[in-house]
């Protein structure tokens, strides 16, 4: 059994605070006694593997990992999940890791006393600034409306937080720097008009592509790339279901009611 990292993205967040039964623990946290108790009923679980072939058609779906096994079975559990989508702007591919970064638990840290940025106006952009106000002293929410779609909860405690700032109907156009980001261009959305703002970091929670690349032409997706379900999770292809962020980007509740949901149908 390889016991390397697991947990998807809930290991990117520094703090679960809606899953039954535990309050306040990190995603690391939270994840670990998951696999724990999954290896406990019998579970193995094979991580940091890749997936080099599959066949999802007929009876008999298997699988071949890059370690040499081959799996089979009548029904398959799809949960690729998903992952963060990106601004598409001149210079963030040039300054990913160097000041651009799209998880505040794995680079928050590199910020302590420095003024940053966060893109985005969800909950995960809006819960993600103000964890990171425990190393940033000024974190600067840029969003591109004028209003936020996240819970009352979320918007109260940014909004209320001495250090959180806001630049509402903006949105980044460039990202600018030598070594690594100095600055970013904003565009206001309702003027046109352009300006440059200098920053130490920027933090982009904009929302979720789905892991289904390796599913397109062998399952129905929808226009997003997200795996189509009926209520019992099951796929357009007999024995295969699907589970959790690769249908709709949600909470981790939800992908495991319905992960065990779909293995309840099996
Ligand atoms: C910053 C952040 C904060 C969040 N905060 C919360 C929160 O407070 N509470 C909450 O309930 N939820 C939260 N969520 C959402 C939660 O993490 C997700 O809903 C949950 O992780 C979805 O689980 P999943 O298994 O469907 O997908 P994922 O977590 O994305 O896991 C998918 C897994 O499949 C793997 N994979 C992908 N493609 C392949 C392939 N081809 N072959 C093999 N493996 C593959 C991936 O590497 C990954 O390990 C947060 C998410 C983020 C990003």
């Amino acid at each position: 059994m390889n016991e390397g990292t697991v947990g998807g993205q809930m290991i990117l967040t520094h703090e679960i605070a809606n899953y039954p039964g535990v309050e306040n623990i990190s995603g690391y946290q939270l994840s670990n006694i998951m696999k724990k108790q999954a290896i406990a009923f019998g579970c193995d679980i094979k991580s940091n593997i890749n997936i080099e072939s599959f066949n999802l058609v007929g009876k008999l779906k298997s699988v071949s990992l890059s370690d040499g096994n081959k799996y089979t079975s009548n029904s398959v559990i799809l949960s690729p999940g998903g992952r963060s989508r990106t601004l598409g702007v001149a210079g963030e591919d040039r300054f990913k890791g160097r000041g651009i970064s799209y998880c505040a638990t794995c680079d928050g840290d590199f910020f302590t006393d420095k003024e940053i940025v966060v893109v985005g106006g969800g909950n995960t952009a809006l819960e993600e600034a103000v964890s990171l106000t425990k190393y940033a002293k000024k974190v600067t929410i840029v969003h591109h409306s004028d209003y936020f779609k996240a819970s009352d909860y979320a918007i109260k405690e940014a909004k209320s937080h001495p250090k959180v700032h806001f630049i509402m109907d903006s949105t980044i156009v460039a990202f600018y720097g030598n070594e690594n980001l100095e600055s970013i261009e904003l565009k206001n959305l309702k003027t046109n008009k352009t300006s440059v703002l200098k920053t130490d970091g920027v933090f982009v929670f904009i929302g979720y592509t789905p892991n289904t690349e390796f599913l397109e032409g062998k399952i129905e997706l929808n226009k997003w790339g997200e795996i189509v379900v009926e209520s019992d999770m099951s796929t357009n292809i007999e024995g295969v279901y699907a589970a959790g962020d690769c249908i709709e980007p949600r909470r981790s509740l939800e992908a495991i009611h319905e992960g065990s949901w779909a293995a309840r149908q099996i």
